[in-house]
This record gives C-alpha cells, structure tokens and sequence, in this order.
C-alpha cells in the first residue's frame, strides 16, 4: 500500500537522472528500504545482491556503523564550515592531508567538490586559469576520448563522447575534440594491444596537429572507461598517452571518479601504471555513496602557477558546500575502513569476480568479458565471430537488468547488451560467487529469447 503510493508521488514529481521521463513513468520506480554489506532490500522485503555497489559508488559495502556515528558527531559538532574568508574545519583539512599522502607523486593540492561531475568542471575552470596565469590564455581547446564520460555538466557533459548526453543539449562545444577509444574488443584495428597503443598514440599526435599545439591545454583520460561498457585499455596505454602529453606540455588529466578507491586495486588506478597526471578526480568511493562529495587533486606545479598567477586576488572558483565537514568526516572514516582491511579484500574478490566471469566466456551469448579487480564487463553478442550486438529491439537496459533483479541481482546493463560489475569490496567469496551464478541463469533465459533464438 505504502509502496504503491510511493510509486504514484515518484511518477507525479520525481525526475530521475539519466532516465527516459516516460519509459519511467511507465515502469514505475522500485524503491529501496534498507542495506547491509553487500545486500539491498527493496520495499516489499525483496533481498538483492548488489553488483554495482548503487552506482560503483559503495566501496565499502552498506551499514557501517562507524561511518553512521562520524556524521553525527561531525553534525553535533559543527555542521557546516565555510572556506571561504580564510576559515575552515579540522575534517577537511585532515582529509586533504591524509589524500595528499596517499595519491601518487606531488598531487598535493586538494579542491573538494559534491561530486564527481563539479570536480570535472573544476578542473576545466582550474585548467583555463593555469594557462592565463602561464601568459598562454589561447591554450583553450580540450580533448577526451570516444566512449569517455565526464559528468553531466554542461562542460562536464561536453567532454562525454557518449551521444546520450549530447542530444538536445547543444553541446560538445567547438573548443573540445575527441579522439578514438581503445575498445579493444570492437577495434578496428584488433586487440594487438602494440598496434592499438601506435595508433592512439598516432590519432592524439595528430589531432593536436589539427587543432594546434600552442592551442592545446589538456587532455582527458580514465584509467578504466566506466559508462562507456568498462574498457580497459592495453596496458602502457596510458602510459603512452601520457608521455605524448609531457612532451607537447598538455596537461593530462587523470578521471578517477569511478577507478579511485580501490575500485581496480591499487587506492588510485594510475598506480597501475606508475604514472602521475597533472590533475585527477575523484568522487564516488572517496565517501562509499554514504554522502555527495568529489575531489580534484593538483600537483605542484599546477597549484603553484594559478598561486602566482593570482597574486593577492581570489580565485574565483568555489562552492558553498565545497570542503563540507559532514562529508569529510565521512570520507576520513571511510577510508579507515578501506585500510583497515577492505582494499585488501576488494583484490581477492577482484581475482574470483573476473576469475568467475572469465567462465562464462563458454555461454553462447558471452563475446566478451573484461576488467580489472572489482570493475568489470561482459558483453553479449548474438553472433561470437560476427560480434554481432544483440537486437536493439529487446531493450537490453531494461529487458536484462529486469531479468537479473529476478534473479536477485542488481547488476548494470547498458544499451548495446553489456553488464557491468563494480560489487562493493566488502564481497564475500560466497556472494561473487553468486553474481557469477545469477549472471549465467540470466543468460541462459536469455538465450530463449525470440528476438535472438
Ligand atoms: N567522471 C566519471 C569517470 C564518472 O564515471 C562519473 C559518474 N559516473 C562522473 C565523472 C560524474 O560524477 P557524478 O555523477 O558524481 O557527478
């Protein structure tokens, strides 16, 4: 009854991100009580096994306690801070720290969003003063990569190379250029990872060509594409790529929203590769989704020049909830929990989850699967050589996530007939496990289709 009433009041006044407005009134919303560890219960006592940890954002799994009660003494304590006029709150300040310390190289210089869409703005606005302040104002144009996604910001938005979060909205804006994913699987030049690394290597050298080298300011990459269907580049891609970007002196830009916090591993996936960006962000796992807050991380350099730049005047950049106490505390008490043992759980769960998945590989409907520790894909084709995607007339997105909540698993499934896998650490062996198995019950019940049969 109460459920049924909710489900109205959502159709009536609830807009949902990323949704179609009428598909979801049509379907109508599930909505979520409670949660614990890895497990989310629905309104109708429903228990699901949550392989996506809600939006790979609940690192740590649901129900801490300890997370619970830092919030309320924070909120006992001093609610809210500003930074601006010089003030500040010992939370932040010690998260900011305890970041600095553990991000690679001289990233040291933190700049606190709500989240990961208004640190990837951040960093466009941090960018473009940079470069006044380096006397270069005309290195304005910015280049991502296909199948990338920033952020649902207008600039944010613009540099997503999905056309989803184009359509309609007017941009991307002339001033920001693509060049082409790895995608390994769908590459047309096929999955020698050398040839596809020579050839992004190739594509950016020459679309800086194109547009300019004095016009360049940076370049943006994710150390695993996330909404794009989880593609993982070759190892030395980024590497590669981010050597090309010293030698132009671009600024290379690290987004770390989905990859930080030990989402592939290591706490930052760049890591991975030993590199260093100029800046990154971070969002999502930075406070387990237990409350909205983003990171952008500055290296020295970076920091320094918009200092001299700036002089005595501000820089006009902030917001008034950027650095909050509330989150902070969060995020200090999250990553005590992270270190205090669920990193190291999440590169066990890691090495069974892909260690699973990879055997699925056997299922008529599995062309590929892929990842890196808790962040993974498997994408279904109707034909293996053909890699023929499944019909667009099944509605993957829906058709199979529906499904696997039938089977009592939340996992993501876009549009072109991938899921995605991003379980919270936390994951015992028996709940990968799980995932793995649920996953083969929904494609066998797949495989049954008409569309496909
Ligand atoms: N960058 C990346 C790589 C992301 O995956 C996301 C969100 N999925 C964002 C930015 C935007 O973060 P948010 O949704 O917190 O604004």
């Amino acid at each position: 009854m109460l459920a049924n009433s909710l489900v109205e009041l959502d159709r009536q006044h609830l807009v949902h991100p990323v949704s179609s407005f009428r598909g979801h009134e049509e379907r109508g919303v599930r909505v979520l009580r409670s949660a614990k560890g890895a497990t989310v219960t629905d309104s109708e006592g429903r228990e699901l096994l949550d392989g996506f940890a809600g939006l790979w954002c609940v690192n740590a799994g649901y129900g801490h306690e300890s997370v619970v009660e830092a919030a309320a003494r924070q909120m006992r304590d001093l609610p809210y801070a500003t930074g601006y006029f010089d003030l500040g709150a010992e939370a932040p300040i010690r998260l900011a720290a305890a970041l600095a310390e553990r991000s690679p190289g001289d990233l040291n210089h933190i700049y606190f969003s709500l989240g990961g869409s208004d640190a990837v703005d951040s960093t466009i606005r941090f960018v473009r003063y940079y470069w006044h302040s380096k006397g270069q104002p005309g290195r304005d144009q910015f280049i991502s990569v296909e199948q990338g996604y920033h952020g649902s910001t207008t600039m944010g938005a613009g540099l997503t190379a999905l056309p989803g979060f184009h359509d309609g909205f007017g941009v991307p804006y002339a001033w920001q250029h693509k060049i082409s994913s790895h995608y390994l699987y769908r590459n047309p030049l096929g999955d020698d990872p050398q040839a596809v690394i020579d050839a992004s290597v190739a594509e950016l050298r020459a679309k800086v060509a194109e547009i300019g080298e004095e016009k360049v300011a940076a370049f943006y990459v994710e150390p695993v594409q996330g909404s794009g269907g989880v593609l993982v580049p070759p190892k030395g891609w980024i590497k590669a790529m981010r050597d090309v970007c010293a030698e132009l002196d671009i600024l290379f830009i690290a987004d770390e929203v989905i990859t930080g916090f030990g989402r592939t591993g290591p706490i930052f996936a760049c890591e991975d590769e030993g590199i260093v960006p100029d800046l990154m962000t971070c969002a999502k796992g930075l406070t387990s989704g237990y409350i909205p807050m983003g990171a952008v991380f500055m290296r020295d350099h970076v920091y320094e020049t918009i200092a001299e730049g700036a002089g005595a005047k501000a820089v006009g950049h902030g917001f008034t909830y950027s650095a909050h106490p509330v989150s902070a505390a969060v995020a200090l008490e999250v990553l005590a929990l992270y270190e205090g043992g669920l990193f190291e759980n999440g590169v066990k769960a890691g090495v069974r989850l892909m260690a699973g998945l990879e055997s699925l590989r056997d299922h008529p409907l599995v062309g590929d699967v892929r990842g890196r520790g808790m962040l993974a894909a498997v994408e279904l084709v109707t034909d293996k050589v053909k890699k023929t995607p499944l019909p667009a007339s099944m509605q993957p997105a829906t058709r199979l996530f529906d499904r696997a909540w039938e089977q009592g698993l939340i996992v993501r499934s876009f549009a072109q007939g991938i899921f995605a896998y991003a379980p919270p650490l936390c994951c015992t062996d028996a709940e990968i496990d799980a995932i793995v198995e649920r996953t083969r019950k929904v494609l066998d019940l797949t495989l049954e289709d008409s569309e496909i049969r």
